[in-house]
């Protein structure tokens, strides 16, 4: 999946934060926002690796929630959307494509490492492959309630990651070829 679709994911739940506590509206989205992104920083390192952890996000998630709940802040609230919106990243990368140059082709055996099990996760190809039309579709569709829900700041950058998941959908197999001719 695009990692604006993972963003999208975590923004369901900062809409639903900022729904029933409009307080925290701005922390919860801008959490929402980083934590979606940040396990692909690792694109940089050991792709799907060094900052996937499908299993210790989630587990961290249920002191992070209890905290938030116990103790409701703009702080605790952020720390508790952002461990959910890459915990959903991070477990939700093994239910799409492979992590391999052309997805489409379903050869590689590695969706997500995880640190827990101590080896690579396979992909269930739910979702074909990042940036494929069903990506995209998901995606847009997950959009839909931060768009109503949020203003400002987080909107705006609703709108643009939508407008750059449209383009990187479209330019996926170039995209693709491009990177395939680099490594030549
Ligand atoms: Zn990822």
């Amino acid at each position: 999946m695009m990692a604006t679709t993972h963003v999208f994911v975590g923004l369901l739940v900062a809409a639903a934060v900022a729904v029933v506590e409009p307080a925290f509206a701005l922390e919860a989205g801008v959490a929402a926002i980083l934590g979606g992104l940040f396990p692909d920083l690792d694109v940089a390192a050991s792709h799907r690796k060094t900052l996937h952890f499908p299993v210790y996000y989630a587990a961290l998630v249920v002191p992070a929630v209890a905290l938030a709940l116990a103790a409701p802040s703009g702080v605790t609230v952020a720390v508790a959307v952002f461990l959910l919106a890459a915990a959903a990243h991070s477990v939700s990368d093994a239910l799409g494509g492979g992590h391999e140059l052309r997805p489409w082709e379903g050869e590689s055996p590695r969706a997500v490492y995880s640190h827990y099990h101590d080896r690579w996760l396979e992909p269930r190809r739910w979702i074909g492959y990042d940036g494929s039309p069903g990506d995209l579709a998901l995606a847009s569709v997950l959009a839909l309630p931060a768009l109503f829900v949020f203003d400002g700041f987080v909107r705006t950058v609703v709108v643009g990651m939508l407008v750059v998941s449209i383009g990187y959908a479209l330019a996926r197999k170039a995209v693709a070829a491009n990177a395939e001719r680099l490594v030549e």
